[in-house]
């Protein structure tokens, strides 16, 4: 049975008072329909934990779908349903989301199968759940609001910091918890209890991983890799041999580690820089993974993780560029700022940090590093109707011209737009173009 007690006080410490207005409301959302419900799962555990809160789901028992609704009108914002599942999506702002569940049963027609859905109890739903700590559940309604609700013993094992699975077959049901039970692990610096380890390791043998989608695969690992640091995360796989199912060929040896430790540094360095900017991250580390793998076995792991087309391309095709280009830059450096610039302008952030992370140079990793920062900004002030004053035909000599400019000022020529000027005319001059 359900241990239960109160924890409104930690809710007004930890939460600010839009988000407690909100849970208020729709507390109150429920008492007007006769609707029990809760808040549930990531949002209470983290809570717990005394970390940041952010994705907020309700379990409604009963109907979810006509509950959000009512919500939506009532604090008139829009409301996103799906009905195959029962739940829904009320948009209270850019920024604030509140999901919506039925309390359900979910069931599964055979192993790594999508889920079916039938409506049930609250108990019922929280025992479909990956592991205990995420079976919390926190009620709303106004005559128990922030009552803890606690049927799996999750309070127990946030204190013991374990990842324990709910029942035995959890993995069998579902692969993909195994990939989750090491994120949660990595990401609160818990166990992975003795029982559920024996249970990843016997589920990984009975080949579990046959049936499973690969774009539940593809999720679950753009998940881990999109973690703050992810490498004891993939540590952890490797000691359960979880790489050998993304493909038997995979190695990630000491090397590998090497470059994921460098990749490491070079997104934190980025991330403070740019602390607005963002990017795949995991791709660096995906990226990073396939690096020593030959082209054919980089296909076949985007061919079983169902990577989509234009993914597929920079991962294979643009990532092969990357490694080039930085092959260039290191076998003739130093070299001259225009070069550098003509060699990186092409390449995202993602593959900027990607170079970055491989090369074992300090120096071509700080001149990349100076590109990133600096230079790549770096353009004419003048524009096309500046030389169509001064008589330059529109077409391929727009181009060049607009490109010498910008090597002078990548020397560092040129500061202003008068300069920028005089250079145009001299050097469309020398050039017969006017
Ligand atoms: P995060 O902070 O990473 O978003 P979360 O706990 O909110 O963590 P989600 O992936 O958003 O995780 O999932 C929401 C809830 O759904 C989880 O708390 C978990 O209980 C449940 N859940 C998600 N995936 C599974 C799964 N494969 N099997 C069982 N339950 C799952």
């Amino acid at each position: 049975n359900a241990r239960k007690r109160r924890i409104h006080n930690l809710m007004a410490q930890r939460l600010d008072d839009r988000t407690m207005d909100l849970l208020k409301s729709i507390g109150a959302a429920g008492d007007e329909l006769g609707l029990n419900l809760y808040v549930v799962g990531g949002f209470v555990r983290d809570l717990l934990l005394q970390r940041t809160v952010d994705d907020i789901d309700i379990v409604v028992e009963g109907d979810g779908i006509a509950f959000a609704r009512y919500v939506a009108e009532k604090l008139n914002c829009r409301v996103n349903t799906h009905k195959k599942f029962g739940t829904a999506v009320v948009i209270v702002s850019e920024q604030i989301k509140v999901d919506v569940a039925s309390a359900r049963l979910e069931y599964y027609d055979f192993p790594a199968a999508l889920p079916i859905v039938e409506k049930s109890s609250i108990k019922r739903d929280l025992a479909r759940r990956d592991f205990t700590i995420n079976t919390l559940a926190l009620s709303l309604n106004a005559d128990t609001f922030g009552t803890l609700i606690d049927y799996f013993g999750a309070t127990r094992d946030l204190k013991d910091k374990t990842i324990r699975t709910i029942h035995n077959l959890s993995f069998v049901e579902d692969p993909t918890r195994i990939f989750r039970a090491i994120k949660f692990a990595n990401r609160f610096g818990f166990d992975i209890g003795k029982v559920t380890a024996n249970l990843i390791r016997n589920a990984i043998k009975v080949d579990c991983f046959k049936n499973l989608s690969g774009l539940r695969v593809l999720s679950e690992l753009k998940q881990i890799f999109s973690e703050e640091d992810p490498i004891p995360a993939i540590r952890s796989m490797t000691d359960y041999g979880l790489e050998k199912v993304i493909h038997p060929r995979l190695e990630i040896t000491p090397a590998t580690y090497q470059i994921l430790e460098s990749a490491n540094k070079t997104l934190t360095w980025h991330d403070l820089l740019y602390v607005q900017e963002t990017y795949p991250r995991w791709a660096v580390y995906f990226m990073v993974l396939l690096h020593r793998c030959t082209f054919k076995v980089s296909e076949q792991i985007c061919d079983r993780l169902m990577i989509p087309v234009g993914e597929r391309q920079l991962l294979l095709e643009t990532r092969y560029k990357a490694e080039n280009r930085l092959g260039f830059i290191e076998s003739n450096h130093p070299v001259s700022r225009q070069k550098l610039y003509w060699a990186l302008i092409n390449f995202n952030t993602v593959f900027v940090l990607y170079m970055m992370a491989l090369t074992k140079n300090e120096a071509v990793r700080r001149d990349i590093s100076n590109f990133y920062t600096q230079f790549r900004h770096v353009t004419p002030k003048i524009r096309g109707k500046d030389l169509i004053r001064i008589g330059v035909t529109p077409g391929p000599a727009f181009t060049k011209i607009l490109n010498e400019v910008r090597n002078a000022k990548l020397d560092g020529h040129l500061d202003t737009r008068e300069k920028e000027m005089d250079f145009a005319i001299k050097y469309a001059r020398e050039n017969n173009m006017i």
